[in-house]
């Protein structure tokens, strides 16, 4: 996987996130169905977004780290507008914040889920979106327990 900065897919319309260098190993982690994060080999902790040192203790020795992917809804909006054209037959939708269970929150959709039946603290669990330039989204859905 190369580093990407194109936006834009042209087929679908649909806005892709940057992949920056520094930011691979998380991407291909993401590929293989894997969320993998940053950990301290100071303080032990984990931490998003993806930086050059630890957040919580400003050390610089740390690894990459597969997370549980468990965690819990912290909290969402629903957007009713559709700020580019991708979005208009997806209006309303919702972005949700998790926060996994090893601390870090990621921004992410929810899927398999109906926006009436989202909660705040549900449990949920990591899936995997694949779209286009081979790219593989992060994304959540209901943990079991739940539905
Ligand atoms: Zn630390």
């Amino acid at each position: 996987m190369k580093p990407a900065y194109k936006m834009l897919d042209e087929q679908t319309g649909r806005y892709l996130p940057f992949v920056y260098p520094e930011e691979l190993p998380f991407w291909e982690a993401a590929r293989r169905h894997e969320l993998v994060l940053q950990r301290c080999d100071g303080c032990g902790r984990a931490w998003y977004p993806i930086g050059p040192a630890c957040p919580h203790c400003f050390s610089t020795k740390w690894d990459w780290s597969r997370m549980s992917g468990r965690g819990t809804l912290h909290n969402y909006v629903v957007y009713h507008k559709a700020w580019t054209p991708y979005f208009e037959s997806r209006v309303p939708y919702a972005v949700v914040q998790v926060e996994l269970e090893e601390g870090p929150r990621l921004t992410t959709n929810l899927l398999g889920c109906a926006l009436a039946d989202i909660r705040i603290g549900m449990p949920v669990v990591v899936d995997y979106e694949e779209i286009p330039g081979d790219i593989t989204l992060v994304q959540f859905r209901p943990a079991k327990e739940q539905s």
